[in-house]
């Protein structure tokens, strides 16, 4: 096929010919996202294969180190039409106006389960496509494949998340991305020095990337909770030094998140990412 469109983040071009057709004129203005529901990116590619029993496509699969590229964005692939009958689509066109996003499972049934890495680079892509075609990266416009039709796909893939990732690459890249020179990556199970210095206040956050928070500690390799977005009003009980960052501690439900707020040098903040009060 030539004239395929694929997002420059692919890593590769899966050559065999899938099913698909064509948009019928339709403008794309949905992503939906799927999981593979096995744990064998092959398993799940090869079924969309034209002639195959399954009747399916999407245009990407996702994996912890791959985006390939699988059905032209300029074609429909066949990911979100529903199986016929009673399983009505809940939007019209759902094919001709989406582009389908497939992701390998970590896990199986029943969790289904989808590596982070996985949902990262989903996340890039969705930022992607949606700045190439104008999309609002949001809720509405960026939907699980229950949400268009009766399944119980994306499996464990928590949509809201990706969509919270794929603002913070939208916005031009966010703070507290690992690979900045001697700043991130630096494990820091607490603040080195000073430990966590008691204060209450208040952190609004300015810079349009937004700023990741993070589970269990005061570094840049703990778990996100989430990328709050410019605006975002943080509360605090502490701060602390750590990683080449100053981090704030916010008390929540079930422990604390943590926040950098800028960078520092050793115990002295050289920037800011926010307002305090
Ligand atoms: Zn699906």
């Amino acid at each position: 096929m030539s004239g395929e469109v694929f997002s420059k983040l692919i890593t590769s071009v899966n050559p065999k010919i899938m099913n698909y057709s064509s948009r019928g004129g339709h403008k794309i203005d949905r992503i939906v996202i799927h999981h593979n529901a096995t744990t064998n990116k092959n398993v799940a590619m090869n079924t969309w294969v034209k002639g195959g029993r399954a009747n399916t496509s999407a245009h990407y699969e996702v994996t912890p180190t791959e985006i390939i590229g699988c059905i032209s964005e300029s074609d429909a692939a066949w990911h979100c039409g529903g199986t016929g009958g009673a399983d009505k689509p809940k939007m019209s066109y759902p094919n001709q106006r989406s582009i389908g996003i497939e992701n390998v499972n970590k896990t199986g049934a029943p969790k289904w389960e989808v590596d982070h890495k996985t949902i990262i680079n989903t996340a890039k892509l969705v930022a992607d496509i949606c700045k190439r075609y104008g999309i609002p990266l949001d809720r509405q416009h960026v939907l699980g494949h229950k949400e268009v039709t009766a399944t119980a796909c994306p499996g464990g893939i928590n949509v809201d998340e990706v969509v919270q990732l794929a603002k913070g690459y939208y916005y031009g890249g966010t703070h507290d991305e690992p690979g900045i020179p001697g700043k991130a990556g630096i494990p820091a199970a607490k603040p080195a020095s000073t430990g966590w210095i008691k204060q209450n206040g208040t952190f609004t956050v300015t810079t349009p990337g937004g700023i990741k928070l993070r589970s269990g500690s005061a570094s840049t390799k703990s778990p996100l909770i989430a990328v709050l977005p410019k605006g975002s009003v943080v509360k605090y009980n502490a701060y602390g030094y750590a990683g080449g960052y100053v981090w704030i501690r916010q008390p929540r439900n079930n422990g604390y998140g943590y926040l950098p707020t800028g960078n520092a040098s050793g115990n002295k903040r050289t920037s800011y990412w926010g307002n305090f009060k």
